[in-house]
């Protein structure tokens, strides 16, 4: 049998209802949680880590960076490692973990919607799901996946797109790449974007604003006066912004501040094909990255990852817009 490392962070899934206050808090430990899972030993050697037992709101980057860094020391000791976390953070540390991870074995993320008082518990099954996942061959060398709801998704391509539903994570412009039936596991696409970023090392003083009309340069403004070290903008459409907001974009650039545009809207990435004022031509004329089709907060995750390794503006663009690593 594989030999597996399960690192309990936190999440719902490690939740119970309090009864005073009828709603959901942290509760159980990873010890707590593996007792209620029957049939764990059958499919694997299991060990337990907990790293803590974290809302997914309350993890930071900084924490992020330390889990990476237990991942991979672990790695050199277990087939496959399988991480719960915070439903509604988890895109974010999959993929910065995704990122900076440099090992074929298997590295699952997991959580669940309902927590351990409710009705349909998804814990349970998930985190099979994910254990399962972890010690397949075929998971070997995809970067980092996330197993939830029977489907497996790159850690590069899933978000959480409904605030309650066991269906929530989706990889909307690609789909899952794989599911997990009956105990086996199905890999029907190979995800042949993976980047590695190498660097042991963060910048998490990066903001992100994102777009609506008739917005300015004001919260441009006060991010670079405050310190920032980077910003992400999330634009309108294929990737443009309120003709107001330029004065601020420019204010950024003009001190190297690295500005990355991404899109607000769901799916699909950003492009410089319209050219009219605070358009994509406009934006990568002055200076403004392309973000590809990263949401703002994973963007973000890129940017400080990358500003790990380095503040020059020429490099940061090739990251971003030529998958340099
Ligand atoms: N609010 C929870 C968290 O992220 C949601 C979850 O885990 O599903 O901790």
């Amino acid at each position: 049998m594989k030999n597996i490392i399960i690192i309990f962070t936190g999440g719902t899934i490690s939740m119970k209802t309090d009864k005073k206050s009828n709603s959901a808090v942290p509760s159980l430990c990873g010890e707590d949680i593996l007792k209620l899972i029957p049939g764990m030993d059958s499919i694997a050697n299991i060990d337990c880590m907990d790293f803590g037992i974290i809302p997914g709101p309350h993890m930071t980057p900084e924490k992020m960076m330390e889990l990476s860094k237990i991942i991979s020391d672990k790695s050199k000791d277990y087939d496959g490692i399988v991480v719960t976390h915070g439903t509604d953070s988890l895109e974010e540390t999959a993929y910065l973990i995704d990122l900076t991870y440099n090992n074929l074995k298997p590295v699952v993320f997991v959580g669940s919607m309902r927590n351990s008082s409710e009705l349909g518990w998804d814990g349970p099954l998930n985190i099979i799901n994910a254990v399962t996942t972890s010690i397949s061959e075929d998971a070997k060398n995809r970067g980092v996946l996330v197993v939830m709801n029977n489907e497996i998704h790159c850690a590069a391509q899933v978000t959480k797109t409904n605030t309650s539903s066991l269906d929530t994570f989706k990889s909307l412009d690609f789909g899952p790449i794989g599911f997990v039936d009956n105990n086996k596991v199905y890999f029907y696409f190979n995800y042949t974007r993976h980047e590695h970023i190498p660097t042991k090392k963060i910048q998490s003083n990066v903001d992100l604003i994102k777009c609506a009309c008739g917005m300015d340069h004001r919260l441009l403004k006060f991010c670079v006066d405050s310190g920032t070290n980077g910003i992400v903008i999330e634009g309108m459409g294929r990737g443009n912004i309120p003709p107001k907001m330029l004065s601020g974009v420019d204010y950024a650039l003009s001190k190297n501040i690295p500005v990355i545009l991404v899109s607000r809207c769901i799916s699909g990435k950003v492009s410089d094909n319209y050219g009219y004022e605070g358009a994509g031509k406009d934006l990568t004329k002055r200076g403004v990255i392309l973000g590809d089709n990263l949401p703002g907060q994973k963007a973000r995750i890129k940017l400080m990852v990358t500003l790990g390794l380095t503040d020059d503006l020429s490099e940061i663009k090739k990251i971003f817009e030529e998958n340099y690593y």
